[in-house]
């Protein structure tokens, strides 16, 4: 996979962003920017920052745009992000799309290259969802039923501990869904005109969505 300008992997919460990211990333040679991850980060270290998005986080609403905007500039300006990175959860709203749109402009650098776009229907969304469990240290996402670790609660990988996030429980889950619904699923709109947008069936395993994937990024 060759890879030149910034991808944006779009799709409702629990249709495998996260772990098609850090595949293609680690493909491409490129980081993998999770805002979740990073606003996790920023609860977990307690900053101001994570002191504002805590409550919002937990309860599967939104944190504010320009917050999000601004910790995705201020990421972009890091040397590793000079030949692009791969964007998990993030733009959300059309609003972050439109700032991430003016945000490449002023920069005069690198634009989006691709926005893959991974489609799941909701029952499934939500059984992944429930099941999921990630891990504290290395942030490995397992599943209880699809891809459990070796050892219960135990990352594969480094050993750390399994953990559900939460706002993977049942009601926030749907509460989520329909967030995705009136925020998100506009930008379906806003990109499906450009060149670089794919729509790929999140279904299978995955490494069949990852070769799905690399079918449009090749
Ligand atoms: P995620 O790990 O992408 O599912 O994100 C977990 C939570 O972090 C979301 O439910 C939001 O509360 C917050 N979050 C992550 N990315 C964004 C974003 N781009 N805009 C607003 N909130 C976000």
């Amino acid at each position: 996979m060759a890879g030149t300008g910034h991808i944006i992997l779009l799709g409702a919460p629990g249709v495998g962003k996260g772990t098609q990211a850090k595949v293609i990333a680690a493909e491409l040679g490129l980081p993998h920017v999770s805002t979740g991850d990073m606003l996790r980060a920023s609860v977990a270290a307690g900053t101001e920052l994570g002191k504002r998005a805590k409550a919002v986080m937990e309860s599967g609403a939104l944190v504010n745009d320009e917050l999000v905007l601004g910790v995705v500039a201020e990421r972009l300006r890091a040397e590793d992000a000079a030949r692009g990175v791969v964007f998990d959860g993030f733009p959300r709203t059309v609003v972050q799309a439109e700032g991430l749109k003016a945000l490449l402009e002023a920069s005069g650098g690198l634009g989006i290259a691709h926005v893959i776009h991974i489609i799941l229907d909701s029952e499934e969304i939500v059984e992944r969802l429930s099941g999921r469990r990630v891990c504290r240290d290395c942030g490995a996402i397992y599943h209880v039923r699809f891809q459990p670790p070796k050892h219960e609660g135990r990352c594969d990988r480094c050993g750390g501990e399994l953990f559900q996030r939460d706002d993977d429980r049942p009601e926030v889950i749907r509460y989520r869904l329909a967030v995705y619904e009136k925020e998100t699923a506009p930008l379906v709109a806003f990109y499906r005109q450009q060149p670089g947008y794919a729509e790929v069936d999140g279904n299978g395993s995955t490494a069949a969505v990852t070769d799905r994937i690399r079918c449009f990024l090749e």
